[in-house]
């Protein structure tokens, strides 16, 4: 239906098969649920509830890293915890991707002079989308989520041409 408004009726689309898997994945995110600190009260939790409604836009949380696409790091990380962010996030299957969330998973925020402070969270895991504030807005968690799906759906682009310079 969608396509054929597109296109025009009794139209034929061409898609690759790995963009159809991007963009499916770009619309069907995922995310642990796992919150640090603050951060995820502030802003997740809200993203989540009736007002801002992340649901629609096909993003659900997940009790279990095996079952989860994306980690959003809400909140201060220790020395002490970042074993375990890694392990859960080497836990969650591929494809995945990090979120960090607030200036505390940026660099350490308020408590980067404490020396049991990880200076943000990318020094862990591979970040794909920051999101500064503290606490951040839910709408900026939700803007997160739209650069993300565009980082995804680029993703064929980025492959091409990258087997195009192999050639
Ligand atoms: S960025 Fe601010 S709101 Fe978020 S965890 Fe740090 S102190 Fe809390």
């Amino acid at each position: 239906m969608a396509i054929d408004r597109l296109t025009g009726e009794h139209s034929i689309a061409f898609i690759r098969s790995e963009q159809l898997f991007d963009l499916a994945r770009s619309h069907s995110l995922w995310y642990m649920a796992f919150g640090i600190a603050c951060c995820a009260i502030e802003g997740l939790m809200s993203a989540s509830g009736p007002r801002f409604d992340f649901d629609r836009m096909g993003v659900f949380f997940r009790a279990s890293p095996r079952q989860a696409d994306v980690m959003i790091v809400a909140g201060t990380v220790n020395l002490k915890m970042a074993e375990t962010v890694r392990m859960l996030y080497d836990q969650m299957p591929e494809p995945k991707w990090v979120v960090a969330m607030g200036a505390c998973a940026n660099t350490g925020g308020p408590f980067r002079e404490y020396p049991n402070v990880v200076l943000g969270v990318d020094k862990i895991v591979p970040v794909d989308v920051y999101i500064p504030g503290c606490p951040p807005r839910p709408e900026s968690v939700q803007y997160a989520f739209i650069e993300l799906q565009k980082k995804i759906r680029n993703r064929t682009g980025e492959r091409l041409a990258a087997r195009r310079d192999r050639t």
